[in-house]
């Protein structure tokens, strides 16, 4: 199978919280899962930053959008400019809190009275539970309350199971015809020309466990939220602060290394990345070590990371 149809693949756009830095950007990943790239956050240069990182605009249908602060929005007009200039016609579906709306509707009627060539679906996002807000046959994507200043809302985007492989001694051995196959694949049994039935566990392997990604940001520590993280393969988590600040991401709403390595350990992730640092921090490294203590498999995000899953 191609890489393409196999990606589970994260691309780090942004990494730093409410102030850009000379050499970190505001929050923006694009995560691919077997052919559907999903843009997560779309802080100020989120377009810059795909091109740099070699992300086709055209391939992006899907946003999601955490909660209304600038630091995670301020690219959506310039990217929707530019898709507009680059003559998208499809749909663009964008799921964020319903003011969105409002926000963007203001800048597009400004900018371009005739209006634009193609649709923007809005979705609005349910701040008080969990819910499935995408779902196609190969993932399905949730939103779940974080805790901070205003509405926010973390992302778990979740592969289904894959269908197994047909093992191909067996193919040989039942000379299973092609035109059997797939439904062989889906579950079904296969009857021989004499008449023997094969049952489908004999034909085939399972390929691989489904994979999961979980984005929490922004968001103070809350154990309410950790049911909606638990088990992923990857955790991106904010951790704006080391310990040091530890009241000022309380009274702000934001984690510390620590707390970020805390929701990994109780959620008991695969491997947690943090970003979303503080502009007062020369470089990462006290966040990075505070959370290694607790939770060891964490690494600090920076601009162009790639993680596979
Ligand atoms: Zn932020």
């Amino acid at each position: 199978m191609s890489d393409q149809a196999m990606s589970f693949q994260l691309t780090i756009l942004g990494t730093s919280s409410a102030l850009p830095t000379s050499n970190r950007y505001p929050t923006a990943q694009v995560l691919h899962v077997l052919g559907r790239f999903f843009l997560i956050d779309c802080g100020e240069g989120t377009q810059t930053q795909m091109r740099k990182y070699q992300i086709n605009l055209f391939k992006i249908n899907h946003i999601f959008i955490s909660h209304l602060h600038g630091d995670h929005i301020f690219g959506l007009i310039g990217l929707i400019s530019t898709m507009m200039l680059l003559g998208r016609t499809k749909d663009l579906h964008l799921y964020a809190h319903s003011e969105i709306q409002r926000f963007l509707t203001s800048q597009i009627n400004f900018l371009y009275f005739e209006g634009i060539s193609f649709k923007i679906i809005y979705h609005p996002l349910n701040f008080k539970k969990e819910q499935k807000i995408f779902d196609d046959p190969k993932v399905s994507v949730y939103s779940f309350p974080l805790t901070h200043r205003i509405p926010t809302c973390g992302f778990r985007f979740e592969e289904k199971q894959p269908l197994p492989n047909l093992i191909a001694s067996k193919i040989e051995e039942y000379q299973i015809p092609i035109r059997d196959r797939q439904r062989i694949k889906e579950g079904g049994d296969f009857t021989t020309n004499d008449g023997k039935r094969i049952p489908h566990a004999e034909l085939t392997r399972s390929t691989h466990k489904p994979r999961s990604y979980a984005f929490c940001s922004d968001t103070r520590f809350d154990e309410s939220y950790i049911g909606s993280v638990r088990n992923v393969d990857l955790l991106y988590h904010e951790a704006t602060f080391a310990s040091d600040n530890k009241d000022l991401a309380q009274t702000t709403y934001h984690s510390t290394g620590e707390d970020a390595a805390n929701v990994a350990l109780k959620a008991g992730v695969g491997k947690l990345i943090i970003g979303h640092f503080s502009a007062r921090y020369k470089d990462s490294q006290a966040i990075v070590a505070e959370a290694r203590s607790i939770f060891e498999a964490t690494y600090e995000t920076n601009e162009g990371d790639v993680f596979n899953i």
